[in-house]
């Protein structure tokens, strides 16, 4: 079959891959200037800054880590990140030793401590209208000393970063870059694979679905010793820091520090996060009832399933959505 797959990021990308090695000849169109999606990073000023914001790959599930170590080794990084907060500078998620430094807090003290001040900025909205399927992303209390963000069995980052385990994995796939809507929807297919926000699929048909999006600031700094610090309070406009010479353990003395200041998607700047509240839920299953009556198309990735997926979720919904046999109705 001749398949058109809308869109390079990660969904794009491990669908391509797939339905390429079950036979079919694939062809992606990718509207950005390079592939990756948001997890596209690239050397700057002598660090491998991510592009799009801190992205550490992490699972607990064996296939998709088996699937994406064929295209890369991985840098096991133990991701651990501390917050500024009103109570000095602890780890988080909180933990024993958050719990020596600014007292063992009830979870209702260490949600006004952490997550309030953080999520409205990061929202834009009061807390209150921020659904707890994405607060409760972060772990209120936790038992121990284990300062690693995330507790999955495998983590890390590509040794060579994420661009080349892309390269990689579209091998011998033909990708037009800045490529527009008309070249993709006017190319000849069997099947269609798009990842793209399925809002654009259906020409805003039923309206526009939003997303937050991000602003970074760079700038050189002297390297620091945590690789991500979250503001947790109002005198800081920025949500976090990331400093990016951790990811590759680089010994520099100058480093790249990344700050993220959380914005509304606006049409013209990158989407980020599809936001579940605000009417966006209905409006996103009107959308999604008119795809799955769509012949001929299948809709895969955080913007055309408008779900907050982390990186390994993306790589087994595709793997799942196209099925063991990666056969594709047309
Ligand atoms: N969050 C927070 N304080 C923090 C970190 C996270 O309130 O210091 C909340 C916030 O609402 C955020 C959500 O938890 O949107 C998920 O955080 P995560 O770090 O998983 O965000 P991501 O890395 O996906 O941007």
């Amino acid at each position: 079959m001749k398949i058109v797959v809308v869109g390079a990021g990660l969904a794009g990308s491990v669908a391509a891959r797939l339905l390429t090695d079950a036979g079919h000849r694939v062809e992606i169109f990718e509207s950005r200037g390079h592939i990756g999606g948001n997890c596209y990073d690239a050397w700057q000023d002598g660090v491998m800054v991510h592009q799009y914001g801190p992205h550490c790959f992490h699972t607990d599930k064996p296939a998709v880590w088996e699937f994406v170590n064929r295209f890369t080794r991985f840098r096991e990084t133990a991701c651990a990140v501390v917050a500024n907060t009103r109570l000095g500078q602890i780890p988080i998620p909180f933990n024993d030793i958050s719990a020596e430094i600014a007292g063992d807090l009830s979870p209702e003290k260490i949600r006004d401590l952490l997550f309030v001040d953080y999520s409205e900025k990061h929202w834009g909205v009061p807390w209150a209208e921020i659904p707890r399927a994405i607060t409760g992303r972060v772990p209120q209390r936790r038992v121990g000393r284990d300062c690693r963000y995330h507790l999955d069995q495998w983590q890390g980052v590509p040794v060579q970063g994420f661009t080349k385990m892309f390269e990689a994995m579209l091998e011998g796939i033909p990708v037009h870059l800045n490529s527009t809507e008309e070249e993709w929807r006017s190319a000849p297919a069997d099947h269609i694979i798009f990842s793209g926000s399925i809002d654009d699929y259906f020409a805003k048909a039923m309206g526009v679905l939003e997303y937050r999006s991000l602003e970074f600031e760079y700038t050189l700094e002297a390297k620091r010793e945590h690789f991500q610090i979250n503001e947790c309070n109002r005198e800081k406009a920025w949500t976090r820091a990331v400093d990016h010479s951790h990811w590759l353990d680089q010994n520099v003395e100058q480093t790249v520090i990344g700050r993220e200041f959380p914005c509304e998607w606006d049409g013209t700047n990158t989407r980020f996060y599809p936001k579940p509240f605000g009417g966006n839920p209905e409006k996103f299953q009107k959308y999604w009832e008119a795809a799955k009556a769509e012949r001929g198309v299948t809709f895969l990735g955080r913007l055309a399933t408008y779900k907050y997926l982390d990186m390994d979720d993306v790589v087994a919904q595709v793997m799942v959505k196209l099925g063991d046999k990666l056969m594709v109705e047309s």
